[in-house]
């Protein structure tokens, strides 16, 4: 009798988990991943961070050691998926190789949003969202040497911030007329604009880029209402794309994401899914969403780990988030998207640490915490546990945090 095999399409944060968990959960049937970077799972985050600043090598962002693969008997093989055949429960590959498999993880992650401005395919145009995409940015910092960064988003801010930190000069373009607009309050925009103002970072928002112009590499950013900024370096970041076509195109349902229930099961008994690729039911906020964090993608490997190996174990996470800029830990819990009111705890105008709270109808939904992780983790819980706390107590700071609840 042949050992039955699970298949795991995508090698990030989600098959990473995912393999671990289904060991530990006792599987024993033969684990495969196939993915089509050239690497073990990886930590991502740090791309935009201290990999960009040079600060890391590939080998540092390794998520386990080759070593714990081997010892789990975990297999992988690089190659994209090209076509799933649910019914023979076959896969195949780009190089033509044909897969079978018992069940089948859907860890596939996204992909950068596209802006489609004339001239992206210059040299010193770039997307970042692997490790190619760093080495490829790599050769074009130097110290006074200018970068224009197209979008404010996080991942625009703290690649802001890598490059400020190695000498660049640096600009960031936002469309929107605050930066983080869709993520967060005015109050955490007018922050990060002061902050980064402070650090030498230009931001201009309300603009729109035309096109980026030069002779076989970019020297111009060209915007809308005229305006120009010259650079050596553009990095754009205007989002990502969950990467959905592959189970679309077999009848696995999609929607924003690939629909799974709180088990990361598809529609199909045999396949799971989790990841940035997943959305997900969340109890927390009694609604469907597809979230694109480390901790979701952890959090849904070991859930669908679980339901391959034929056990029930619901997932029902907090969504928290994380992002570090110059010496400014962020961490968020929860999502602030729907509040109707805001306080701050501690002093966002001057000082570099304070805690935003957003409520909604008297409800604490999220907390936006900079250097405050005491308020953070109290944060996570009042929202998990639905404790009602009053917003005159949490901006208090004669209160000690431990004393809040
Ligand atoms: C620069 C950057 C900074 C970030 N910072 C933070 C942060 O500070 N905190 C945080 O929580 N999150 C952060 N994130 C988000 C976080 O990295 C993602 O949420 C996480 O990587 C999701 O993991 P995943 O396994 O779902 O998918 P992904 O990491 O997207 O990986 C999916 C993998 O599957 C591969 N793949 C796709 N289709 C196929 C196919 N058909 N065949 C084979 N392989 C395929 C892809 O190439 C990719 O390697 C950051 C992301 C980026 C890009």
């Amino acid at each position: 009798m042949t050992n039955k095999i699970a298949i795991i399409i995508g090698a990030s944060h989600a098959a990473a988990q995912l393999t671990t968990s289904l060991r530990q959960e006792g599987w024993d049937g033969d684990i495969l991943v196939i993915g089509d970077e050239p690497y073990l799972p990886y930590h991502r985050p740090p791309l935009s961070k201290t990999f960009l600043a040079g600060e890391k090598t590939v080998d540092d962002l390794l998520i386990r050691p080759a070593a714990f693969y081997e010892k789990n008997n975990i297999q992988f093989k690089q190659g994209r998926v090209t076509a799933i055949n649910r019914v023979q429960q076959i896969l195949t590959l780009d190089d033509g190789t044909q897969l079978a498999y018992d069940k089948l993880a859907l860890c596939m992650g996204a992909r950068v949003r596209k802006a489609a401005i004339v001239g992206e395919e210059l040299a010193g145009v770039h997307y970042l969202r692997n490790i190619a995409d760093v080495t490829g940015i790599q050769p074009y910092v130097a110290k006074d040497k200018r970068a224009v960064i197209i979008g404010g988003g996080y991942i625009g801010l703290e690649t802001a911030a890598a490059l400020r930190k190695q000498g660049m000069d640096v600009v960031v373009l936002e469309m929107a007329d605050r930066i983080l607009q869709r993520v967060t309050a005015p109050e955490l925009s007018e922050f990060y604009t002061r902050i980064h103002r402070e650090e030498g970072v230009k931001i201009h928002t309300g603009i729109s880029v035309k096109a980026i112009t030069g002779d076989g590499r970019a020297e111009k950013v060209l915007c809308a209402n005229g305006v120009e900024f010259p650079a050596d370096l553009v990095i754009i970041g205007v989002g990502v794309l969950p990467n959905v076509e592959l189970a679309q195109e077999e009848g696995i349902e999609v929607d924003n994401g690939i629909i799974v229930d709180e088990f990361c099961r598809t529609n199909d008994s045999n396949v799971v899914a989790a990841g940035d690729c997943a959305n997900h039911f969340n109890a927390i906020y009694g609604r469907r969403m597809r979230l694109e964090s480390v901790p979701n993608a952890s959090e849904q490997g070991k859930t669908a780990a679980a339901t391959l190996c034929g056990l029930t174990k619901a997932y029902k996470s907090l969504p928290w988030f994380w992002s570090d800029q110059y010496d400014l830990k962020l961490q968020i819990a929860g999502l602030s998207q729907g509040y109707d009111h805001v306080v701050i705890r501690g002093d966002k105008l001057a000082s570099r640490s304070f805690a935003a709270f957003y409520f909604k109808e008297g409800r604490l939904i999220a907390a936006d915490c900079i250097n405050r992780p005491q308020e953070f983790m109290l944060s996570k819980k009042i929202i998990t546990e639905g404790i009602v706390i009053e917003p005159s107590r949490l901006v208090d700071e004669s209160i000690a945090v431990k004393e809040l609840v």
